[in-house]
């Protein structure tokens, strides 16, 4: 196909690849189909990676989740149409979660416009509440401008996606190459320092804080600011709560993490924020969770975040390491270490009680097993540095609190929006970015399902995936026994005791099936050893106590 008779003449998807790849974008995943199947092709011969995905909803998940492990775009190649919307499910959860991705689609020749055509559609307009730039280039020469500042645009600033969409009669549109120009690869993104009379007043909180907390989110793991995270919790010796993803940005054994205390550290009366919004999960900052007077301490490269929901103490606008090298430098100037015994020890008597409570819980040798008891194997399981894939409501709230993450970005759950289905895409995702990783997705039986073809792709490209399926036949909760008019039973329920792990064997990956927690550590051990995808279905008890209306907390 892209082969048009030599003399430096290519066409348009090649000129797509080689735009992409001159970004450093390296990383593509999707579906291919008509018009865009050309721009698949031609990624091999251009040193881009293609990943086919079995639906763009997983192929755009998985591109988000990639921009977000790699801190630079992937992409997702998508056909108009449907394609588009479903890939916008995607674009939607990297826009929530600022998340860089650019999505590329086809769409109908120029002179097709408003006319009907094959899959048409407003694809810009679908697309542009959740993209930082959208575009649709009139040329072949255009195309490597559009690509380039799509690039750039989605990583400049606050992450986010874009969008850029070629027409067919560009895609295959032949050009003599000497006639291209190919913008040079965008610079990395600028890094601002906050003022310092606001840094100053920070440190002034800090200096006088009584209770100090230090709360670590995504955008801290996002902006690669493990080491100066790390850094100004062990200088200050101020604890720290983690985010449900900004876990492992300092390992979870840290002693100065008092996750497991989390509701006592948010009376605290100085929070410093790295890198996490006061949002839904935060709890919009405010109420009876939080000191009346508590100072938040913002920090973010979004200014327009500054102050949603609370007005900070101080709002300090800029890049997160440089920001908090800024704080540093004052509060070793002060020669400030924290010194509150009171505070501290309380929260690790805190921290102590509970994790004694948890035990209890994790020790309960008891069949058909609870959530607790099969997260208890799993942790035992899990490499040190391995990736961790996490959703489904109780699996998701349960399985954080009990299986720990040691490095930054180690973690990939439903995110900001609470999206289910996205597992199998980022595991996927997960896989390619980091192919000496062990990648655990841990799924409940309806996470699973929204994405469960994906496997066909994760052993096709004979990915090092191992899924562990919570089973409880159903959504929250299942039932035991279906009633025999299935449609007495409640609308939570899935069929019971579904086979899940054969999808892996009907692929070429491995398949086990677990009931009893006798059978459980071996069965895990087994499967963590395969390189080859495996699924562990492991069934337990159908109306296990979960918590299905609190997904406000953390
Ligand atoms: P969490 O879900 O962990 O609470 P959020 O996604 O809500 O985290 O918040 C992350 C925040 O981090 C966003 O407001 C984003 O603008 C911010 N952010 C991302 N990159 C940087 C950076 N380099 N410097 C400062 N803030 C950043």
């Amino acid at each position: 196909i892209l082969d048009v008779g030599g003399k430096g003449v290519i066409i348009g998807a090649e000129v797509v690849v080689k735009s992409l790849k001159s970004q450093g974008v390296d990383l593509m995943f999707g579906v291919v189909g008509i018009p865009i199947t050309p721009i698949a092709i031609a990624c091999r011969r251009n040193g881009v990676k293609y990943i086919g995905m079995r639906n763009e909803q997983a192929a755009s998940y998985a591109a988000g989740a990639a921009g977000y492990m790699l801190g630079k775009p992937a992409a997702c190649l998508v056909v108009s149409g449907p394609g588009l919307i479903h890939g916008l499910a995607g674009i939607g959860n990297a826009w929530v979660n600022n998340w860089p991705m650019i999505l590329i689609s086809g769409c109908e020749e120029f002179n097709q416009d408003q006319m009907g055509a094959f899959q048409a559609g407003p694809q810009e307009k679908t697309v542009n509440p959740f993209v930082k730039f959208s575009g649709r280039p009139a040329s072949v020469e255009r195309i490597p401008y559009f690509i380039e500042k799509a690039c750039r645009v989605s990583v400049y600033g606050r992450p986010g996606p874009t969008f850029v969409s070629i027409a067919a009669n560009l895609i295959s549109g032949q050009i003599q190459e000497s006639k291209l120009v190919y913008p040079p690869q965008y610079a990395p993104p600028p890094r601002s320092l906050a003022d310092p009379v606001f840094v100053e007043k920070a440190v002034s909180a800090i200096l006088s804080a009584k209770r100090p907390l230090i709360i670590v989110g995504k955008g801290a793991a996002y902006a690669r600011a493990e080491h100066e995270s790390l850094q100004i919790v062990e200088e200050t010796q101020i604890p720290f709560l983690p985010t449900p993803m900004g876990k492992g940005v300092i390992p979870d054994d840290h002693p100065l993490s008092i996750a497991p205390a989390r509701s006592l550290a948010l009376k605290a009366d100085v929070i410093l924020l790295l890198g996490a919004r006061l949002n839904w999960q935060m709890h919009y900052g405010s109420g009876v969770r939080f000191d009346p007077h508590v100072k938040f301490i913002q920090i973010d490269i979004c200014p327009e975040e500054l102050g949603n929901n609370v007005q900070p103490y101080v709002a300090l606008f800029g890049d997160l390491s440089s920001v908090i090298s800024q704080l540093l430098t004052s509060l070793r100037r002060e020669k400030y270490r924290l010194n509150q015994p009171q505070w501290t020890d309380s929260l690790k008597a805190r921290v102590q009680v509970n994790v004694i409570k948890q035990n209890a819980k994790l020790a309960v040798d008891k069949n058909p097993m609870s959530y607790e008891r099969v997260f208890k194997d799993v942790r035992d399981v899990l490499p040190r540095d391995c990736i961790l894939v996490s959703e489904g409501a109780n699996t998701m709230d349960i399985g954080r609190t009990i299986l720990p993450n040691f490095e930054a970005r180690s973690r990939l759950d439903a995110g900001t929006w609470g999206t289910m289905g996205v597992g199998m895409g980022f595991a996927i995702a997960a896989a390619i970015v980091h192919p000496n990783k062990k990648i655990v997705a841990v799924e409940g039986d309806s996470a699973f399902g929204f994405s469960s073809a994906e496997l066909e792709a994760a052993c096709r490209h004979n990915l090092n995936i191992c899924v562990i399926i919570i089973n409880n036949n159903g959504v929250y909760r299942g039932e035991t026994n279906v009633p025999p008019d299935i449609y007495d039973a409640p609308p939570t329920s899935l069929t019971a005791n579904a086979h899940y792990e054969l999808i892996a064997d009907a692929f070429g990956g491995k398949g086990f099936f677990v009931n009893t927690y006798q059978e459980l550590l071996p069965t895990l051990k087994e499967a963590m050893s395969l390189t080859v995808p495996t699924v562990v279905n492991v069934m337990i008890l159908p109306n296990s106590e979960g918590r299905e209306a609190d997904h406000s907390k953390l």
